[in-house]
């Protein structure tokens, strides 16, 4: 190749000799692109068209010096995260890796939220949140990459905080960091171009360099890749099933105990014990939530997963993962979150199951909403 050509998902430099390592896209796959004029390297097609996650995780050690090298520079770490999969998107062990440098915590997807829910609420509750995780964030903010008019206002934050420093943007995979890159990048400069790369030093990924105006820069990381999400077990019809793009409507049952929710066939919630008390869901508009007798549960699941009870299809029947139990015993209003899917509040009192797909964990959180 004459030129260098980087991959818009992340910036390393495409190469089509080596299988396997950073960048790499087969030929074909790189003339398709160019022909569209959006080359990704192999990785980010993959991960973008299918979900389908290669290789690099958390614990490989190109992304563990990465996440050393964001503590020995001198920088404003912002986290991206998105507040519809809190507890999905936090990166274990930041506030180690951060070092002395202070943290932004970023809550995006804002719009999918009720819009009754106050923004200084929702702070709140993501301030305590990331205490808990052992975060301790100089700031917390809401915004929505998908609204530009909202970056002026991050930016403003973020310039609040800089002190004259880079600021160095981290993120797991899908909480919308490119979107919101992409968004920062319009709103700085309305032209592509600006954009420069450079290598993390020891390491073979690539960052993506926005100049700001001091000439101090917005450095852009590779997303980093976290296995528990649902995200990683559905393709990509699915996802445009689960993941909410527009504001979640609340769907509000009366529970007795011994009756059990489904969400799609994607995940399971049960009353165990307790009394006649309401339960809300809140999972995208476009996932169907069927209501049985726990007696009936399993039987019921088997016979309908992958047609009355979808995602999954029937085809992928064989090849989802089974549902797996986790029980909770509730003493005051708590979240029953299954990662990526959404959660589901218990307003009182009692004992609950939630069930997901082997992999994807379910956990429970102080009440959001
Ligand atoms: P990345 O892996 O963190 O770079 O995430 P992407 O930018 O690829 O976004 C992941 C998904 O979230 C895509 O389907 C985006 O359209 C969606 N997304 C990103 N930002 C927002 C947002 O502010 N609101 C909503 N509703 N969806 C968003």
């Amino acid at each position: 190749m004459s030129e260098t050509l980087r991959c818009i998902g992340c910036g390393s430099v495409i190469q089509t000799d080596a299988p396997g390592e950073i960048g790499y896209t087969p030929k074909s796959a790189l003339e398709k692109g160019l022909a569209a004029g959006e080359v990704y390297c192999q990785r980010c097609f993959r991960l973008r068209h299918y979900n389908d996650i290669q290789d690099i995780s958390l614990t490989d050690d190109d992304f563990l010096r990465l996440l050393n090298s964001i503590g020995e520079t001198e920088a404003l770490i912002v986290n991206v995260v998105d507040i519809f999969d809190f507890n999905g998107s936090l990166i274990p062990g930041l506030h180690r890796f951060v070092g002395a440098n202070p943290v932004l915590l970023v809550g995006n997807k804002v719009d999918i939220l009720p819009k009754s829910l106050k923004r200084s609420k929702l702070i709140h509750w993501m301030k305590e949140q990331a205490r808990e995780a052992g975060l301790k964030p100089v700031d917390v903010c809401l915004t929505s990459a998908k609204r530009k008019h909202e970056m002026a206002e991050l930016l403003e934050v973020i310039e609040s905080h800089r002190d004259g420093r880079d600021v160095i943007v981290v993120g797991v995979t899908n909480v919308g960091k490119s979107t919101l890159i992409n968004s920062i990048i319009d709103t700085v400069s309305g032209v592509r171009d600006v954009i420069t790369t450079s290598q993390f030093p020891g390491t073979t990924l690539d960052k993506i360099e926005i100049p700001l105006e001091d000439g101090h820069y917005l450095i852009d990381t590779p997303g980093i890749i976290h296995r528990h999400q649902m995200a990683h077990y559905l393709g990509k019809k699915d996802m445009r099933i689960i993941a909410p793009t527009k504001e979640i409507k609340p769907k509000v049952y009366q529970l007795h105990s011994g009756q059990t929710l489904f969400l799609g066939g994607l995940a399971r919630f049960d009353y165990l014990r307790g009394e006649k008390s309401s339960f809300v869901a809140y999972v995208s508009n476009d996932v169907s939530i069927h209501r049985t007798k726990l007696a009936n549960a399993d039987a019921f699941y088997d016979k309908h997963v992958g047609g009355l009870l979808q995602p999954p299809r029937e085809a992928e029947r064989e090849s989802f993962p089974e549902l797996v139990r986790f029980e909770f015993s509730i003493k005051e209003k708590t979240d029953i979150v299954f990662a990526g899917l959404g959660w589901i509040t218990v307003t009182e009192p009692g004992i609950v199951a939630g069930w997901a797909p082997k992999g994807v964990t379910v956990v429970r959180r102080r009440a959001l909403i």
